[in-house]
């Protein structure tokens, strides 16, 4: 079944094309990777999925649901979510704190407790719990978002670059929660440039290039595929 579909989607700013007749579907209960290389299109695909910009054209199915005209939020409370969005880190409260307040919307009293001590346990979070959240290390800061994020319980988890400017390891780490979530029930659409973390959780992989659909596969299929990697020759990945 798929969780998300477009149909035909475009985007135009002025004179340039920069998502172009996008017909993409994402199955429920799958990771999905989106790559390709700079200027793709990806963060603008993003956009219009999350609500941030409104399509030129085509159509966004979501469980069901025409979303194409809804707002960011209505989008959320349709049960996608984000990280970086909705709640953001409060930099001058802990971090348990900052769990609390996510979690609040969904549970209260001893059920609300033991869902921030869960989450703490499960994002490694545990030994920074009475640290305020400003001074968490990129890497840590990330994974409370990532919690945030999941504190609604969305059936999409939408992340953009989630391992962007993470060692290795905790690119690694990263992959592991996204596929414990996963394994837990949760769908996954991830923009990433980093294919150690595309191998490690991706159960599908699709290729933007110009603003289209280039090449969709599993991760084999697709690093195996010529025509994709002459379309990274000569460019920097963003
Ligand atoms: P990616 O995330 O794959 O690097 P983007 O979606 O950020 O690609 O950008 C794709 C193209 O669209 C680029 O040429 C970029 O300059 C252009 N673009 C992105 N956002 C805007 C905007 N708000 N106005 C005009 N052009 C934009
Ligand atoms: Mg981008």
């Amino acid at each position: 079944m798929a969780m998300l579909e477009t149909h035909n989607l475009n985007k135009h700013f002025g004179g340039l094309h920069v998502t172009a007749d996008v017909s993409f579907t994402l199955e429920a209960g799958k990771i999905h990777c989106l790559i390709g290389p700079n200027g793709a299109g990806k963060s603008t695909f993003f956009r219009l999925l999350l609500g941030e910009h409104q399509p030129s054209s085509g159509k966004i199915m979501f469980d069901g649901v025409d979303i194409t005209r809804l707002k960011p939020f209505q989008r959320i409370n349709q049960g996608m979510s984000v990280k970086f969005q909705v709640p953001g880190i409060f930099s001058a409260l802990s971090v348990r704190q900052n769990l609390e307040i996510a979690l609040q919307r969904r549970l209260e009293g001893a059920e609300l407790d033991a869902e921030v001590e869960r989450l703490l346990d499960f994002l490694q979070l545990k030994d920074v719990a009475s640290q305020l959240a400003g001074n968490l290390s990129h890497g840590l800061k990330q994974w409370l978002e990532i919690g945030m994020a999941i504190s609604l319980k969305p059936k999409l988890l939408l992340l953009d670059e989630p391992t962007a400017g993470m060692s290795p390891e905790e690119t690694h780490m990263t992959g592991e929660i996204v596929k414990q979530l996963n394994a837990e029930g949760m769908t996954v659409l991830a923009v990433e440039h980093d294919m150690a973390f595309v191998r490690q959780v991706a159960h599908r992989v699709s290729v933007l290039h110009f603003g289209r659909i280039f090449a969709e596969g599993t991760f084999a299929e697709i690093v195996a595929d010529e025509r994709v990697a002459a379309i990274y020759l000569g460019q920097s990945h963003d």
